[in-house]
Order: C-alpha cells, then sequence, then structure tokens
C-alpha cells in the first residue's frame, strides 16, 4: 500500500501551520515547526507568492495531509462527495471524518491519525464484533468501535484512552473508556470538523 515516506513534521512546515500529526511531540518543544517555522528545502526562507491555484492547491495538500491521505483516494472522495446530495466541501469533509483511522484517533485511542492507522492496521480494533484492518473503513451511523478483546491489555492505548478529556470527544462520537468503545451517534457535519480547512477552495480546484 503506497504511502508518505518523508519526514511529517516537513509537512507542517510546507503547509505554514501545525498539523498535530505526531500526537505529544507537537505540543512540545521539539515540534520542528516550532523551531523552523518556514517551508522546508533550499529555498524555504524565500517570500512565496501564490497564484490563486496555488492557494487551492495548498488547501487541498492540506486536507490530505491532515488526515494522511493520498491523491487517488482523496480524489475518490471527492468524486463520491460531488454525486452526493448537499454541499460537495463539507460532504467531502464528512466522509474524511467517517475513516476509522479518524474516528480511533477521535475518540483518543491514539494520539495521532498515523499512530491511529498503526494500531488499525495491525488487528487491534473491532467495528461491530467483526476485526477491521482498514483505515480508511467508513463508520455508520450506530457503528460500535471497539478494542479488541486480546488487545485490552495493551499500554499504549490504556494510557492514550486514560488522558482523553470526555469534553474533548466530538458530539457524534460517544466514549465509553471503561468498556474501551465508542459509538458512533450520527454522521459528523461542517461543525464537528475540528481542522482549520477551507474546503470551498479544494471544490474550488477540482472544477478547473
Ligand atoms: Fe507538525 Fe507535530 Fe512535527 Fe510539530 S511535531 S512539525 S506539529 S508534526
Amino acid at each position: 500500500m503506497a504511502r508518505y515516506r518523508d519526514s511529517v513534521c516537513k509537512q507542517c512546515r510546507r503547509e505554514g501551520l501545525k498539523l498535530f500529526l505526531k500526537g505529544d511531540r507537537c505540543t512540545t518543544d521539539k515540534c520542528s515547526f516550532e523551531k523552523r517555522g518556514y517551508p522546508p528545502g533550499q529555498h524555504g526562507l524565500r517570500r512565496t507568492k501564490f497564484s490563486e491555484y496555488g492557494i487551492q492547491l495548498r488547501e487541498k495538500q492540506k486536507a490530505k495531509r491532515v488526515y494522511g491521505v493520498l491523491e487517488k483516494q482523496f480524489s475518490l472522495y471527492f468524486k463520491k462527495a460531488d454525486r452526493m446530495k448537499g454541499v460537495t466541501g463539507e460532504n467531502l469533509l464528512s466522509f474524511l471524518e467517517q475513516r476509522l483511522d479518524n474516528v480511533v484517533y477521535r475518540l483518543g485511542f491514539a494520539p495521532s491519525r498515523n499512530s491511529a492507522r498503526q494500531l488499525v492496521r495491525h488487528n487491534h480494533f473491532t467495528v461491530n464484533g467483526k476485526k477491521v484492518n482498514i483505515p480508511s473503513f467508513s463508520v455508520k451511523q450506530g457503528d460500535v468501535v471497539e478494542v479488541k478483546l486480546e488487545s485490552q491489555d495493551m499500554k499504549f492505548v490504556n494510557e492514550n484512552i486514560n488522558k482523553q478529556d470526555l469534553k474533548l470527544v466530538p458530539q457524534w462520537l460517544e466514549l465509553d473508556k471503561n468498556k474501551l468503545k465508542g459509538t458512533v451517534q450520527s454522521l459528523p457535519t461542517r461543525d464537528d470538523v475540528s481542522v482549520m480547512i477551507q474546503e470551498q477552495l479544494i471544490v474550488e480546484l477540482y472544477s478547473r
């Protein structure tokens, strides 16, 4: 499976903002963006003026990087969102939020989406009692996402969930800390997306 293999911190520096891709490290002074908040590369310190296309492209790249999605899959999400009723940009964000790796992260089982993706790939979660190891698996209303019985003693997961503040769990999800499980109460709407993304720019980019 194709995946991004370069330094993830470069992605924050490229986008000019902290994307919180590395969990706890992002809130410490080890954060690369805090130390070098300019784009990576030889000409990183040069001032760049983006064209309209450049601004739209950066917004799409930002969304892809936050959710850890590569180009092909992102464009499939867009096509699906475009075909659906409603506002295309909002549909797109809703699809991205419904990914299983995102749900595991938003419930607090992992400190970042990257780390949540790894937990899912390593078979630590079930959805409605069945093992699911596909990070892009799309949850539906009423789905129950649970730490697999054999993995419930995992120190990493327990530490994260004990730290999780219930107020930070989005309204469309419900977390049961004791049972290490979360329920999808409803599908996410635009207001449930915590990432600063101007989805309209992405729609404009794909409409060119
Ligand atoms: Fe981005 Fe986190 Fe790396 Fe800082 S530590 S640059 S927020 S991924």
